[in-house]
C-alpha cells in the first residue's frame, strides 16, 4: 500500500509543475546519490547560433552553409534547426535524398548528384576525410562535399541561466556526484563542466556510450543510493530507462524522452530538481 502522504507529495510536486509517475519514484528521489545530466538542451538552451564559417581556401562560405543546411533538411536535431535558420536561401528538399543521420555524429545526404557529409570529427574519420580548425571554441561542424573537405561551421549554444544555481542546490540537497555526459567535443564539454561546477564529465559519447557510462556509475553508487539521469532528446530514452530515476524535460523535450521518463519537468526549469529532492525528503520523513 502507498502511504497517504505520498499522494500529498505527488500532488505538491504536480502543482509545482513536476510530474512524478509513481510513489516509488518519489521515494527514490529522496535517496539520489548520483545525478547525471545530458548537456545539450538540458544544461544548455539547445539553441545554437552560427558563430563563424571557415571555408577551405577557394571555397565560397555560402556553399559550406548551403550544403550543410540542405543535408539537414529533414532533421529536427537542434543543430539542424539552427543551420536551417541561419541559411537564408530556400531549401528545396526534393533534391535531398538518401539521408542517413547518425546519432552523436552527424548526417550524410545526397543533394542532386553530390554527396554531402556534415558532422563531427568522428564522422569525418569514418569517411576518411581529414579536417582542420579544431582549436576553435564551440561546437564544430565539419562539411565534406563529394569526398573532399570544404570547411567547417562553428556554432555555439548557451548555458541555461539557472543551471549554475541548480547544480549548487543539487549538491546542497545532498547529492554526492553530479556528472555531465555529452556527444559534443571535449573542449566544449570541459568549458561547460567548469562553469557549472559538475564533479565530472564525459565527452564525445555516442548514445550507446551514455548507457554504458550510466551502467558504470550505477555500480559506483552505494546500495541504498539512487542514480537519476536528466535528459531531453530522442537518443536519451535508453539512458532514461536504464537509470533508477529518469527525469525528462517536458516543454522542449521529445515525446520519446517524456514517455521513457519517470519524472517530467513540465517547464524544463532545472531549479525544479533540487525542489523535487527536498520535497521527497520531507514526504518520506513524514511517512517514516
Ligand atoms: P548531446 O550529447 O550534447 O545531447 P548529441 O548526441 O545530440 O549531443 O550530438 C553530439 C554531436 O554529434 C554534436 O555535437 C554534433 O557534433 C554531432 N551531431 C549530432 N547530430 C547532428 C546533426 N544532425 N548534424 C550535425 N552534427 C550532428
Ligand atoms: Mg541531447
Amino acid at each position: 500500500s502507498v502511504p497517504l502522504s505520498f499522494f500529498g507529495g505527488i500532488g505538491a510536486a504536480s502543482r509545482a509543475g513536476i510530474l512524478i509517475k509513481g510513489s516509488n519514484y518519489l521515494e527514490s528521489l529522496a535517496q539520489v546519490e548520483t545525478m547525471v545530466f545530458d548537456k545539450t538542451g538540458t544544461l544548455t538552451n539547445g539553441t545554437f547560433s552560427v558563430v563563424a564559417i571557415h571555408p577551405q581556401s577557394g571555397v565560397d562560405p555560402d556553399l559550406v552553409l548551403s550544403m550543410a543546411a540542405h543535408a539537414e533538411a529533414y532533421s529536427d536535431h537542434p543543430i539542424a534547426l539552427s543551420l536551417k535558420q541561419t541559411y537564408e536561401g530556400e531549401i528545396d528538399s526534393s533534391h535531398v535524398e538518401d539521408v542517413v543521420e547518425e546519432g552523436g555524429a552527424g548526417i550524410r545526404a545526397r543533394i542532386g548528384n553530390r554527396q554531402v557529409v556534415v558532422g563531427n570529427t568522428r564522422l569525418m574519420e569514418e569517411e576518411g576525410i581529414s579536417w582542420s580548425g579544431c582549436e576553435l571554441m564551440g561546437t564544430v561542424l565539419h562539411v565534406a562535399l563529394d569526398g573532399s573537405y570544404i570547411g567547417h561551421i562553428v556554432i555555439a549554444d548557451m548555458i541555461k541561466s539557472e543551471a549554475i544555481d541548480a547544480i549548487t542546490h543539487i549538491h546542497k540537497a545532498g547529492v554526492e556526484k553530479v556528472v555531465m555526459l555529452t556527444g559534443d567535443r571535449a573542449e566544449t564539454a570541459e568549458m561547460v563542466a567548469q562553469k557549472l561546477g559538475v564533479d565530472s564529465y564525459c565527452a564525445q559519447l555516442l548514445p550507446q556510450d551514455k548507457v554504458s557510462r550510466v551502467e558504470e556509475l550505477l555500480k559506483t553508487t552505494s546500495e541504498k543510493g539512487k542514480l537519476a539521469f536528466v535528459g531531453d532528446g530522442i537518443n536519451d530514452a535508453p539512458v532514461l530507462m536504464r537509470s533508477d530515476i529518469g527525469i525528462a524535460m517536458g516543454a522542449l523535450g521529445t515525446d520519446a524522452a517524456i514517455e521513457a521518463a519517470d519524472v517530467v519537468l513540465m517547464d524544463d526549469k532545472l531549479s525544479k530538481i533540487p525542489f523535487a529532492i527536498n520535497l521527497s525528503r520531507k514526504t518520506v520523513r513524514i511517512v517514516w
